[in-house]
């Protein structure tokens, strides 16, 4: 496997007020992720998410463990300034307000923030923002005033800013939490069509059960250590287990798992409303017909 980021028991520690005790965010955390995939994170709040998602972009660095960054140890003592800068600039992140976000009047000027930053030729900027524009749907936008945007489509332009400084990697740190439904569905399939078609390693972090569906991979957390850790089947095929972690699984999950247990003969694993409905219709069509 080609990894992108991989990390080995790492622990990390705020340091508390004055009087109080530093408080313990991540209690050794290992885990590996492959350069093009896709995977969620799911927990509780306080579970460690965000404190993990800024480690991975190297925002902190790791009290103790080992955290490597496209192969290189950014733990190891012999690291540069240098080594750190690059891979910085490997994994960016999108945050979950999508006001705080925005820094320029214009929104063309705010996706073009970053590269300025990363002193690239004017040309280059302008080519990467076009391109960055027209991927998540907001060329038409370009010289729009940012704050007359909606919630959803100044997400967009975030996304459209880390895309334009070419990350191999970018962590969605519940992106979509303060959206309304169709920002929600405009900004996941963003996310999936950098995936699937520009192959950039995505992370995201979310409370949605039906967005972490979508995934190849869920990593849960709880109190800073990794509680489970498989594909979308594995880790929602197991109700009862989210339930007694006190999370929840999707609607679908649900349904099917409770018809199930009433005797009908079903799957749980179907994370979409259309195959869930025409499941159960062919198995209530089935009870039917046997007592006819
Ligand atoms: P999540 O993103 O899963 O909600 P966080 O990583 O933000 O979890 O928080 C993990 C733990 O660290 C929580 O107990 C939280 O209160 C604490 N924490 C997070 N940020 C800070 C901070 N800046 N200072 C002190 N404690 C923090
Ligand atoms: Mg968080």
């Amino acid at each position: 496997m080609n990894s992108i980021i991989k990390a080995e028991n790492l622990f990390f520690s705020y340091p508390g007020d004055e009087d109080n005790k530093p408080v313990r965010a991540l209690n050794g955390v290992s885990f590996e992720i492959e350069e093009g995939s896709f995977t969620a994170i799911l927990g509780h709040n306080g579970s460690g998410k965000s404190t993990l998602a800024k480690l991975m972009c190297m925002i902190n660095m790791p009290e103790s463990g080992k955290l490597w960054v496209m192969g290189k140890e950014m733990t190891s003592d012999d690291v540069t300034d240098s080594d750190i800068l690059s891979a910085r600039r490997e994994v960016g992140m999108v945050f979950q307000n999508p006001d705080n976000q925005i820094v320029a009047t214009i929104v063309e000027e705010d996706v073009a923030f970053g590269c300025e930053n990363l002193g690239l030729p004017p040309s280059e900027i302008r080519a990467r923002v076009d391109k960055a524009l027209s991927d998540v749907g907001m060329s038409k936008y370009a010289r729009h005033p940012a704050t007359d945007l909606s919630g959803g489509q100044k997400q967009r332009v975030a996304i459209a800013g880390v895309i334009a400084m070419k990350r191999r990697c970018i962590i969605f740190d519940e992106s979509t939490a303060m959206l309304d439904p169709m920002g929600r569905r405009e900004v996941m399939s963003i996310i999936q069509k950098l995936n699937k078609e520009e192959g950039i390693t995505v992370i995201l972090i979310t409370h949605h059960m039906n967005e972490a569906a979508r995934a190849d991979r869920i990593i849960v957390m709880n109190e800073g250590r990794i509680i489970g850790d498989g594909s979308p089947r594995e880790i929602f095929g197991d109700p009862e287990r989210m339930w007694e972690a006190d999370l929840d699984v999707p609607q679908t999950t649900e349904l099917l798992y409770k018809l199930k247990k009433a005797g009908l003969d079903l799957p749980i694993d179907v994370f979409d409303v259309n195959t869930t409905a025409v499941k159960i219709a062919a198995e209530i069509r089935k009870k039917i017909s046997e007592r006819g």
